[in-house]
């Protein structure tokens, strides 16, 4: 049987027509499952017994369960889910003034060996499909009652490693009669998988670009980032200099500061010297460490310097807030884990 959610609008008004429904039923459909988050079919009650029955003769609602959820002691909710075929996956809930974040899992595991990220620790086993991307949300809306609106794919998994999937779920996401979250609200952060940045820029997706750079030179690059070997920061600085072309709008750069590997004075200098003149903002992450990790956390004292001298040099770049480390919630520290031993 079919994940109804894995599909958008568009696909869910053919998929009706083919079953001998009239089209305006996918609009129902979307409405509960999207709006008012159902757990059943029998409770979209504007449809026809016999509809609902058909629905379930066909089609799953995939409803995902907790098998664990955490609270950090800064509100952050860090979830386990089952994702329904003996695997698990987090998602994680973060509050800030402007409203809730999810930081959403692409993939069970991750293929691209990042030295500093715990997610990698664990095999890859498969991509998650666009119903079960957006299931995260709908799955943390259902458990805490509030409105998610901005949508990061920052958990488990490279994100442009499951491109039709990410793309279609954010689709769906964005859907006005349904979740309704804008794609400015949405931010897709990758290693660098070059290719896909060219095609993300051809495409007009409103979504905030995030690039995991975390050094300056290929041969500290490639140390801390496998993929760095396959596309160099040459390839990638020229891939994320056509979408800013492209789309007129700004990267986010991601840096981990790692102590005594990438965070000192001419550390600073040759990111500045990487980054001129782009439309970009660097986004500064005191690097978590993680279990059997070689990389130690910067000193307060340096990452403030980093900051200071890129701002010096007309470099927006800001520290970014650690939510939920108390809980493994924070960057590089999601992994999968089964059940429910955390
Ligand atoms: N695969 C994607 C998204 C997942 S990671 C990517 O690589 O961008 C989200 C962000 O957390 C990335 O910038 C990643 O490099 C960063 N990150 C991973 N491990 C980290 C750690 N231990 N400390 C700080 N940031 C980390």
């Amino acid at each position: 049987m079919k994940n109804i959610k894995d599909y958008n609008l568009d696909e869910l008004k053919e998929e009706m027509i083919s079953i001998g429904e009239k089209g305006y039923r996918a609009e129902q459909i979307f409405k509960w499952i999207y709006v008012e988050n159902v757990t059943d079919f029998n409770e979209m009650t504007n449809l026809s017994l016999e509809l609902r029955e058909k629905l379930k003769e066909n089609y799953t609602l995939d409803i995902y369960k907790i098998i664990k959820k955490q609270e950090s002691s800064d509100g952050t909710k860090k979830y386990l889910f089952d994702v329904l075929d003996g695997n698990a996956i987090e998602t994680v809930l973060m509050q800030y003034k402007h409203g809730y974040s999810i930081c959403v899992s692409s993939q069970v595991g991750c293929k691209m060996g990042c030295k500093f990220c715990a997610s990698t620790g664990i095999a890859f086993i498969r991509s998650l499909t666009s119903g079960e991307i957006a299931e995260q949300i709908l799955a943390v809306q259902r458990d805490t009652g509030i409105k998610i609106s901005n949508v990061v794919f920052m958990g488990i998994g490279e994100p442009l490693d499951n491109f039709e999937n990410v793309i279609k779920a954010i689709k769906t996401i964005n859907n006005p009669k349904g979740l309704n979250i804008g794609a400015r609200h949405i931010s897709i952060s990758t290693c660098g998988i070059v290719p896909k940045i060219y095609e993300i820029a051809d495409m007009d997706l409103q979504c905030t670009l995030s690039i995991s750079l975390h050094a300056t030179t290929n041969e500290k690059r490639s140390k801390m980032m496998p993929i760095n070997n396959k596309y160099n920061i040459e390839e990638l600085i020229k891939a994320c200099k056509y979408y800013i072309e492209k789309t007129n709008k700004r990267i986010s750069f991601e840096y981990a500061l790692a102590k005594d590997n990438n965070d000192n004075l001419d550390d600073a200098k040759a990111l500045v010297k990487l980054l001129k003149g782009m439309l970009c903002h660097v986004n500064l992450i005191p690097i978590n460490k993680i279990e059997n990790g070689k990389f130690d956390t910067s000193t307060n004292e340096n990452v403030i310097k980093f900051r200071d001298y890129l701002n010096e040099c007309g470099i927006v770049a800001t520290i970014r807030r650690e939510l939920g480390d108390d809980i493994e919630a924070a960057c590089g520290q999601l992994r999968r884990k089964e059940g429910g031993n955390i």
